[in-house]
């Protein structure tokens, strides 16, 4: 039986998430530091022990934010075989890297977390299996019971990677989507691509649950309130006073950090 664990850390409040069938785990992101990455990698080969014993362990990463892959170079040491990424994300690696650590410790707000980064950047790039935007041939990995599958969208960044898993409804869709704080538009952002990436992942059929980047697991619901939301962005951006909304899921959450939650 497949089972999903999602993992939030500090510093961004940010989601990762074990996925563990009979033959592989895939973890989606690796958090923001080299700490989360071990975290992470330890963490599924308990679950994988816990299963089928052992087996390989996959990394996909999102986008290339900070919060989102700081930790896959530590993850990969710590026993993760292959990284998958998008190829925009292998081109933009070196840059995105270098002017994030930079811009972590020139912000009082991230300096001292950023203390516990390596000063050399190239110690956090990992090498990529680069997943292409192609739409021809989808690709993905097999974790025996439970196929993942990769598609490259963009909109949030210049190219932001979601992952479907057809047979239980779940899609992982970094920040494209974000509960509790407002979507971050920033200068690797497009609205119109960023819409355009909602209504594709509003297409598949199946999916009833979308993991985001950051916040609580949300519904079909809420992604079309934030594509209305973004779609309102879009059309109105020369107006100074409109901004993205915070959304957040109607009822009760357990919004602790650090916290380890299973869907499945
Ligand atoms: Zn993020």
């Amino acid at each position: 039986m497949t089972t999903i664990s999602v993992l939030r850390t500090d510093p961004a409040t940010v989601n990762s998430a074990i996925i563990t069938g009979s033959s592989g785990s895939l973890i989606v992101d690796a958090g923001p530091c080299p700490d989360t990455g071990r975290h992470l990698a330890a963490r599924a080969a308990e679950l994988q022990a816990q299963t089928s014993g052992p087996a390989r362990t996959d990394l996909v990463i999102t986008h290339d934010h900070w919060d989102h892959c700081f930790g896959a170079a530590a993850l990969l040491e710590a026993g993760g075989d292959r990284a998958f990424a998008s190829s925009s994300f292998a081109t933009d690696q070196a840059a995105s890297t270098w002017l994030a650590l930079d811009a972590l410790r020139h912000d009082p707000a991230t300096a001292d977390f950023a203390s516990q980064l390596p000063l050399d950047p190239s110690e956090l790039f990992v090498d990529v299996t680069a997943v292409d935007s192609s739409t021809q041939h989808v690709s993905g990995v097999d974790l025996g019971d439970c196929w993942a599958e990769f598609h490259v969208l963009g909109g949030h960044s210049t190219a932001d990677l979601i992952v479907r898993l057809p047979e239980s409804g779940v899609v992982f869709v970094g920040d494209l989507v974000e509960e509790g704080d407002p979507p971050q538009a920033a200068a690797d952002s497009s609205l119109s691509q960023w819409a355009n990436s909602l209504r594709r992942i509003l297409d598949f059929p199946e999916a009833t649950t979308f993991i985001p980047g950051h916040g609580v697991p949300v519904d079909r619901g809420f992604v079309q309130r934030q594509l209305g939301d973004i779609d309102g962005m879009r059309l109105h951006q020369d107006d100074t006073e409109v901004a993205l909304p915070a959304r957040t899921m109607p009822g009760d959450h357990d919004r602790r950090v650090p916290l380890e939650f299973s869907l499945s």
